[in-house]
């Protein structure tokens, strides 16, 4: 497959997608959308605002209301429906990682992988439609007592930039799945996928009100959802600063349900007794991927003394020899950084790192002069205490630490607000075990990083968030348990 001539990719959509009908926001707001290679605008966005999120969560409700198309429709069917977005994305998928990487400047060979796991994760979910049930209980007198699972109802949906067809597929499928209707807001950086999604959703045949996308404004649309009184849960992906005023509109207007995946500082542990080679290239993928940008990056990389120097320098070879440049070259493996404020934070950590007294093995500054193109960056000799050690940076930038036992590394591993991914790399079982039970986090990986797929839950202890996504744990957060007791004239075992 060649990557496509980004002068060729045509933008289709740009305004609200409310009720099955692009329409434009009702004050005309608009959010300029800018390609971070070239920092130039691509187009204007609708920009949602209060009173389009309230046309939207209007449309949400009347889809949702007893007896709707939505709500008498066989599970079956609502299956059937994901199944053909699903394939009306196969179709389109080229077209949909081209218009990923002009909006969010990832590689567009990862762009494809991130399409491919969003169609693998709308058919995971279209097969779970007729399989969510509810129990019968034996309960105590003459009663028959069952529980059904049904869906909490208009679910707002508020997901950041780093991934944003992912994160896309993380809240609509289970969602659907689970027969909620949804008011869904990507990110102001990169809502063009999303908003291309909304006319496959269509074309699919969901009807009107079902899905609903309103771009726009974090302060504006997302604190509209979040404070919604006829919004019943609110899913938010994001910053952990963020979540919490989520999480507080929520409890100040209707105590909506909450689900947040918040971010990370995540420990990837690297003991002597490991192949050196395969660590280091685990643990740079581990941080590079997708620049870093990486909810559960494997942001602090702690290495046993003994191979401390060696794994050092296999990182340098590592890292001196990452590609960077234009994200539809098919050789580029880090594109720019997704905009201004990003890339001037991610140069300010690696500035504070130099002042901090780490040492800098490579990297450091700014590449070229246009575009938000940053070096992917590795600091040796990293303190627990400096920022680059306790701040979640979002960049690529490695800050290698160095431990001498386990349970030490145990609790400096643990020393965090965060609590979403972890890593250890040992050819010792009993470390492997240790480490996995000592970790606070939702995720940890053992002898390899960043496996994420449909079928296993994801998602955060402690300050890292609140819920789970993925798998069959992500249907707990969409359904409430109504419990039914039916009196009956007598009981029988
Ligand atoms: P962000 O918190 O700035 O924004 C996330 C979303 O929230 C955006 O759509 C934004 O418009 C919206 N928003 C901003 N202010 C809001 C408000 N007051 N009320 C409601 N919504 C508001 O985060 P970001 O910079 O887009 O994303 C990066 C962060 O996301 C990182 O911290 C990262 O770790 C985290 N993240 C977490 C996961 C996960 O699964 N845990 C996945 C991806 C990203």
């Amino acid at each position: 497959m060649a990557a496509p001539d980004p002068s060729t990719i045509e933008i289709k959509y740009t305004k609200l997608f409310i009720n099955n009908e692009f329409v434009d926001a009702i004050r005309g707001k608009t959010v300029p959308i800018i390609n971070p290679a070239t920092e130039k605008v691509l187009c204007e966005v609708q920009a949602a605002e209060k009173d389009d999120v309230d046309l939207a969560v209007k449309a949400a409700t009347d889809a949702f209301k007893l007896d709707s198309p939505w709500r008498s429709m066989d599970a079956s069917k609502r299956g059937r429906l994901l199944s053909k977005f699903a394939e009306l994305l196969e179709r389109d998928s080229e077209y949909l990682a081209a218009v990923e990487t002009l909006d969010n400047g990832k590689p567009y060979f990862d762009a494809n992988d991130d399409v491919t796991a969003t169609i693998d994760v709308f058919k995971y979910y279209a097969g779970w439609c007729d399989k969510i049930c509810g129990k019968t209980i034996p309960t105590d007198g003459p009663y028959f007592t069952y529980t059904r699972h049904e869906p909490v109802g208009v679910c707002g949906q508020i997901i950041p930039w780093n991934y944003p067809i992912n994160m896309l597929s993380w809240k609509l499928g289970p969602a659907l799945a689970c027969g909620n209707t949804v008011v869904l807001k990507p990110s102001e950086l990169t809502p063009l996928t999303a908003l291309y999604c909304g006319q496959l959703f269509k074309e699919a045949g969901f009807p009107p009100g079902v899905v609903n996308i309103v771009p726009g404004y974090g302060d504006a649309a997302g604190a509209a959802i979040a404070s919604h009184m006829d919004i019943d849960k609110v899913a938010f992906t994001g910053s952990t600063d963020t979540g919490r005023k989520v999480m507080t509109a929520a409890a100040q207007s209707n105590l909506k349900r909450v689900s947040l995946e918040l971010g990370g500082k995540s420990p990837l542990i690297i003991f002597a007794d490991c192949d050196v080679d395969y660590a280091a290239t685990c643990a740079h993928g581990a941080i590079m991927y997708n620049h870093g940008q990486n909810c559960c990056a494997g942001s602090r990389t702690f290495v046993q003394e003994e191979i401390y120097d060696k794994f050092v320098e296999k990182s340098r070879e590592l890292v001196q020899n990452r590609s960077v440049g234009d994200p539809f070259d098919p050789l580029t493996q880090q594109g720019p950084l997704v905009d201004r404020k990003q890339f001037d934070k991610v140069l300010h950590y690696m500035k504070r790192g130099k002042e901090e007294g780490a040492t800098l093995v490579f990297g450091g500054e700014r590449v070229g002069s246009q575009g938000f193109f940053v070096q992917p960056t590795v600091f040796a000799d990293v303190e627990d205490k400096m920022s680059i050690a306790t701040d979640e940076i979002f960049g690529p930038v490695q800050s290698i630490l160095k431990f001498r036992t386990m349970e030490e590394v145990i609790e400096r591993a643990n020393n965090t607000r965060y609590g979403l991914a972890a890593g250890v790399i040992t050819n010792d079982i009993n470390k492997a075990f240790r480490i996995s039970q000592s970790l606070q986090a939702g995720s940890v990986w053992v002898n390899c990083y960043d496996i994420v797929t449909c079928q296993t839950p994801f998602g955060g202890f402690k300050q890292s968030g609140v819920g789970r996504e993925l798998g069959e744990y992500a249907l707990k957060e969409y359904t409430e348990v109504k419990t039914v007791t039916v009196q009956i004239p007598q009981k029988n075992s």
